[in-house]
């Protein structure tokens, strides 16, 4: 088998401290041939933009893109975002975004609890349409438009990425979550395109839930989770929830898949940049080792993603761990730890 081609983007902040340590992972159980790519704040304050105008061009050629956090107390976060994460999930059309949220043994929580929040990736709330206005009739009365797009081809491709997703784990149950009460075009669209679609799939079953209770219910009865599919926001939201309950924001790994396969997939931690604590070499690298662990899987090779994230769980569970699951290990102690019980 030809090496894997990946791009590497480490980014802002802690972004560069955990993809080294993903990295250093990769290298430890499959055959990568990695290219770094320095685009992120700091080529914005050298260059004017996030990346060079053929960006996307470059990253077309790789199996894959591996990429760290993007975020910067010396640049707006919207330039940031919109700059550089959300260029290359629009511009290879990166539609599903696949979060697990999974519970560890060691870390005083249910280890039996494991869900995965399926999130729309392209459209949505962050489709980025609209405007600001009016500006010029004075202090206070500009006006800001920001609208969401939801077609129906984007409700069912990614509601039925979602039931294929369900068909393959255990519990086969697929949960949808809209806000269809209050928004009764978008939310209505994706909850009547979500019933159509379940007649596909009589092996899975179903619930939907507004997002307020999804919330609630994250908390009080995870145990009830298998499958959520969500619209770009609320899943942006719960993921982290998620993440945050399963113990920390630095445990959580995310992919955003081209399924289609035309355009290189992109895998990274759920988490951002965490100014306050980069350059510390204290940074969680297990959320971006296990977005390795996601890569090879889209690759092909569950068998290395499967352990990957054995080691994972080994580390934590004999202790070796950071300050925000209550240890005192290093980014590099517990990169370590993983590799060993690889
Ligand atoms: P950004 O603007 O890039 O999103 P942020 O600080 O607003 O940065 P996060 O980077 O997600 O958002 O961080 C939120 C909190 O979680 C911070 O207190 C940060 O220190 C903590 N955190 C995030 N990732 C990790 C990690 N990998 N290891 C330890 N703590 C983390």
């Amino acid at each position: 088998m030809p090496p894997l081609k990946i791009a590497a983007i480490p980014g802002d902040g802690i972004g560069g401290e955990v993809l080294e340590a993903g990295l250093r992972v990769l290298q430890a159980v499959a055959d990568i041939e990695v290219t770094t790519y320095p685009w992120g704040s700091d080529y914005y304050l050298a260059h004017g933009e996030m990346l060079p105008g053929d960006a996307l061009t470059t990253l077309q050629r790789f199996d894959a893109i591996y990429f760290g956090a993007v975020g910067s107390r010396e640049v707006a976060d919207h330039i940031t975002l919109w700059g550089l994460r959300l260029k290359i999930c629009q511009g290879f059309d990166q539609w599903a975004n696949v979060r697990p949220v999974k519970f560890y043994e060691g870390l005083n929580r249910d280890p039996s609890l494991d869900w995965i929040v399926v999130r729309e990736n392209s459209e949505g709330e962050y489709a980025g349409l609209g405007g600001r206005q009016l500006s010029a009739r004075g202090p206070g009365n500009e006006v800001a438009i920001q609208t969401s797009l939801f077609t129906e081809k984007g409700c069912e491709r990614i509601i039925r990425f979602a039931f294929e997703l369900a068909r393959t784990r255990p519990r086969k149950h697929l949960t949808s979550v809209t806000k269809s009460n209050a928004q009764q075009y978008a939310m209505v669209l994706w909850d009547e395109v979500f019933q159509r679609t379940s007649r596909d799939y009589p092996d899975v079953t179903t619930d939907s839930e507004l997002v307020d209770a999804m919330a609630a219910r994250f908390v009080l009865r995870p145990q009830t989770l298998d499958v959520v599919v969500a619209s770009n926001l609320h899943g942006d939201i719960l993921s982290d929830l998620g993440s945050a309950l399963a113990g920390s924001l630095g445990l959580a790994a995310s992919a955003n898949l081209n399924p289609d396969r035309v355009h290189p997939s992109m895998f990274e931690p759920v988490h951002g940049s965490a100014p306050d604590i980069a350059g510390q070499g204290i940074a969680n690298p297990l959320g971006a080792i296990g977005s390795g662990a996601l890569l090879l899987d889209h690759l092909g090779r569950p068998d290395l993603g499967n352990r990957v994230r054995a080691a994972i769980a080994a580390t934590i569970k004999d202790g070796i761990r950071t300050r925000d699951l209550g240890g005192s290990h290093s980014t590099v102690d517990v990169t370590l730890a993983v590799i060993v019980r690889l």
